[in-house]
Order: C-alpha cells, then structure tokens, then sequence
C-alpha cells in the first residue's frame, strides 16, 4: 500500500518510509492511499476469531509489501500476548476493555506494534536506532514499555524533573535494558524545545540514526483497528445494529474505528465522546472546526484543544461534515457528570471504571436514550491508573495491579542533564 499526506503536497511512499519518518514532508500526516475492503467471508466469519488472527487480517494489505505475511504473523504475535475482552454489563451495554497490556492503557496496542515494525526495518543496519520522546508522563511509560527489549532500538526519554507523578517516574525509570530515563531541569516544554533541537542538528541526526515514537506515526494508528473486529467476534448477537462509543482527545482511537468501519466492520454509529475539550462534537454539530486551547480535566489523556488526527478524518470525509456525521455523533461531558458516572457503573453494575471510560459509556447511555441499538463503550485505562478519583467517587477500593504494584519496588535509572541543548547532544553522542 502506498501513503499520501493530509496535506496532499508531497507525493505517496511506500509504508516502510511512512513508518520511518513519521510525519510527511509536507508537514501533514500519512493516510493510505485506499483502505482495503475485508474479505467478506472473513467478515462474515468474525465470530470468536482472535485478536492475532484478526490482526493479521486487518494490517496486511497496509503492509504490503514491506513487510511479508510470515514476519507480520509473528510480530503481531509478539505485540500481543494480551486480549481485549469485551465484558457484557446489561443487555444493551458492553464495554470493551483495552487496558490489559503492560502500561495499562489502550496505547500498548499502538505502541507495541509500532516498535516491533520500526525493529524489523532496521534489522540490517549495525547502529540502533535512537527513539528520543518527550512526554510530561502516561506516553513515556507506554512508549518505554512498548519498545522495552525490541532490538536494534534504543529509547531515550525526556521528562521535567520533579513535575511527573511518583508512579509515572517508576513506570518509566525502573526498566533499564535499552530503555534510558533523563530527568530534565526544566518544564516538559524544556523537553520538548530539547527534541525539536535535537531533530534540527544534522551532525546529531547523522550520528545517532534518531527518529521520534510520534503518536501520528501511521504504525501506532493501524493496530488500533484490530480490536474493533475482537469487540464484534466476542458479540453474541450480530444481527442487531451496533453503536460505539469511544472515549477521544487526539482522536488516534477512533480515527482507527473510522477506518475499520470502511473496511467492513458492521458498526452503524460512533459516538465521539468527549470531555470539556469538545473541538470535534462542535464541529460535528456547525460544521466548523475551530481549535482551543486545552482545558484541563479529571479524564487527562483527552484534554486536547487541537487534536491531531482530525486531519485524518477530513481526509477520509472528503471534508465533508454531513458525510461524517452519518458515521459519527459527538457528545461532550464535565468533571462532575464524568464523577457521577463512574458512580453509576459501581453502583448499578458493580463495575469499577477511570475517568475516560466513563466519559464513553455517558455519551453512550446519550446516544441510547432514542434508540434501542446494542452499545459498546471503549474503557482505555485500567481504574488504578486513577486509583484516587475512582474510589472517591465510588466509595469502595480499587486494587492497584500488580504491575504497577511491583515497579514500586524496582531500583530506579535516570540521570540528569540540564536544559541546554548542548548537554543533551553531547550525552546523545557519547553514548550511542
Ligand atoms: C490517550 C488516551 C485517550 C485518548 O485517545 P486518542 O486516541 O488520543 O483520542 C483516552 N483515554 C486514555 C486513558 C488515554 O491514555
């Protein structure tokens, strides 16, 4: 398959070059230059197909012929030794659980895949490949996690020392292997100036073979459309029509929906469902699209004011807003209409859920107060992630994981630099 960008100023490439510079020249990001329709008989057919299975399936014809069927099989194999169950809370209602990989959090499924292709595609170059993030928390620890012993890779990431949580630091400092944690003196946007300057030094870049984990990178969005074929082959019932409701901040997630959906999953409506930052459920409803600054909320992860992959949704939209809105209602939620609703789900379901899952199961519950439709709510973070929040708004305790648990214990690995980007090159060059 071959990739365009958004912004249509450059010409297409070949997957292997759309993973390895992430962003296209043109500034926009890669979108496929088609998306393939499923075989009908395996869509027909999804009942009780694994998530592997359907991996290997979806991401084919993307990768061809890059990557060969063979070394597909096994690197999804090797991303996902994890499932995403779908749990059934009432006739109508399931939500599908995305957080039983090793950070917790649906962005294992992006992460872990991206590593493992980008891993393949340096397997003939004797230099590792450097993966420099910046990140103010959650996506260090997915990106550490998810390219944790992937060979021929190294992860270097920046992070403003002293200004994460005590669990994010351990998340990604506990590691070690080919995973390093530098404590910045400085604000995360110190860490992110450190990353541009870096990507701007040719001697730098030349050295060090650097390239960034971007969640735009095309590789992290394609797996994030498997598990909407594993929700529908755990459904007991297809024959009835189908909504879902994803919970969105850079809209990476849905966006991957979006393109199952043209690819033949039998979904007839997504709720993009949203907290205070409501840029898209405004544009869904006047049809224009006009970014914000963000606001800052208890569902974290979403509080995006400009969200990056709405250009990939204009794009398979034509830009067109009735088009998108036959496939797509908005919906968008405050703190303490998200705090009720993780209340709700204990009380009535028993069913422990963050912030972000119950921002998707409200806009959910919206969408079925006129209809009758069966729903599926997308939870994207385990609710010991958000250990305090869960339980006061429950009032009963919520477990922390035992791999959260056990990185408490674990000797922690970091060093400092200043913010001056010359003491980031030369620590860079000096240990490559
Ligand atoms: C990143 C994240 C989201 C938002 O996903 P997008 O793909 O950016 O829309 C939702 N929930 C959690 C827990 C996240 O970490």
């Amino acid at each position: 398959m071959l990739f365009y960008s958004t912004n249509a100023k450059c010409g297409p490439v070949s997957f292997r070059d759309a993973v390895l510079r992430g962003l296209a020249d043109d500034g926009g990001l890669f979108m496929p230059a088609g998306i393939p329709v499923l075989d009908p008989d395996f869509l027909a057919n999804l009942r009780n197909r694994s998530l592997i299975e359907i991996g290997v399936e979806v991401a084919a014809p993307f990768v061809r012929p890059d990557i060969s069927q063979e070394d597909l099989a096994e690197l999804i194999r090797d991303a996902f030794p994890f499932d995403a169950p779908l749990v059934q809370l009432s006739e109508n209602l399931h939500v599908l659980e995305l957080f039983h990989g090793p950070t917790l959090a649906f962005k294992d499924f992006g992460a872990r895949f991206m590593a493992r292709v980008l891993s393949g595609f340096r397997r003939d170059s004797s230099r590792p490949l450097t993966v420099l993030v910046a990140t103010s928390g959650d996506t260090g620890s997915a990106v550490a996690h998810g390219f944790y012993h992937v060979e021929g890779i190294r992860v270097v990431l920046l992070y403003p020392a002293g200004k994460i949580s005590v669990m994010q630091e351990r998340q990604m400092t506990t590691l070690g292997g080919n995973i390093q944690a530098v404590a910045v003196a400085g604000a995360f946007d110190d860490c992110q100036r450190l990353v541009k300057e870096a990507f701007q030094d040719p001697e730098l870049r030349e050295r060090t073979s650097l390239t960034s984990a971007n969640s735009i990178n095309i590789a992290r969005l394609i797996p994030q459309s498997f598990y909407y074929f594993r929700a529908l082959a755990q459904l007991q019932d297809l024959s009835r029509e189908i909504v879902l409701s994803v919970p969105s901040g850079n809209f990476g997630n849905l966006t991957a929906g979006l393109m199952a959906k043209f690819m033949g999953l039998p979904v007839h409506r997504f709720v993009a469902a949203t907290n205070a930052n409501a840029v898209v459920p405004r544009y869904l409803e006047t049809g224009i699209f006009q970014p914000q600054p963000s606001q800052k909320t208890i569902s974290n992860a979403m509080d995006v004011g400009n969200p990056s992959n709405f250009a990939r949704m204009l794009a398979l939209y034509k830009s067109d807003p009735d088009r998108m809105k036959q496939d797509l209602c908005g919906a968008s939620f405050d703190d303490d209409q998200t705090r009720s609703a993780i209340s709700e789900l204990y009380r009535i379901y028993r069913y422990p859920a963050d912030p972000h899952t119950a921002v998707a199961y409200l806009g959910l519950k919206q969408f079925q107060q006129n209809s009758t439709k069966q729903g599926i709510f997308l939870s994207t973070a385990h609710p010991g992630k958000f250990q305090d929040i869960v339980e006061q708004a429950t009032g009963a305790g919520v477990d922390l994981p035992q791999r959260l648990r056990e990185c408490l214990d674990k000797p922690q690995h970091s060093i400092s630099l200043s913010s001056r980007f010359e003491a980031l090159k030369s620590y860079l060059m000096d240990h490559p």
